[in-house]
């Protein structure tokens, strides 16, 4: 993760007063990874980042959603063509349980407008050209003119997800 990610986990924990779960990867899983592929593997194929993804973010993500009966995410639409058919509210017949979207149909705009009106903490990378945040491997600022996911794992041309919301997980 970038600092600027973790000063917001502090920022937010410290606005609303109200821990947040914090999920690390399984350890044994990830130094096997990097020990067979290398340490930064993810850069030479869509599988092996597809594996990192899988490890860093989905199997955490899965302990996080365990016995949960809802799932609420900061999805928007604009952020990528897998997102523009996504409802508010689906349900998710693998996970038993709704997920909710509220920010589904937000452009970028009435984001910030939101934040700045109600003093919300936000990524002071977003404040340096970065619009999607993820993991500082694999993310980069945009150029003006750049759709929002283009600094997301710029060196690929599949579809830019990191399965965290894909269905059929
Ligand atoms: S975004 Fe990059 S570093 Fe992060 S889990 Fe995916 S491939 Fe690995």
């Amino acid at each position: 993760m970038f600092n600027e990610t973790y000063e917001l986990l502090e920022k937010t924990t410290a606005r609303y007063k109200n821990n947040i779960g914090v999920y690390f990867p399984p350890t044994s899983e990830v130094e096997q990874f990097v020990q067979e592929k290398g340490i930064n593997a993810f850069y030479e194929s869509v599988d092996n980042r597809k594996t990192c993804c899988y490890l860093r973010k989905v199997i955490p993500l899965n302990r996080a959603l365990s016995g949960a009966k809802a799932w609420v995410t900061g999805l928007r639409a604009e952020q990528s063509d897998n997102r523009q058919d996504m409802p508010m509210i689906e349900w998710l017949e693998d996970r038993q349980m709704y997920k909710f979207n509220p920010l589904i149909r937000w452009s970028y705009d009435e984001m910030l407008d939101y934040i700045n009106q109600h003093n919300v903490p936000y990524n002071q990378l977003h404040d340096q050209g970065f619009i999607s945040i993820g993991c500082a491997p694999c993310t980069r600022a945009i150029e003006p003119g750049e759709e929002a996911r283009a600094g997301r794992w710029w060196w690929e041309t599949s579809k830019k997800e990191c399965g965290l919301h894909v269905a059929g997980r």
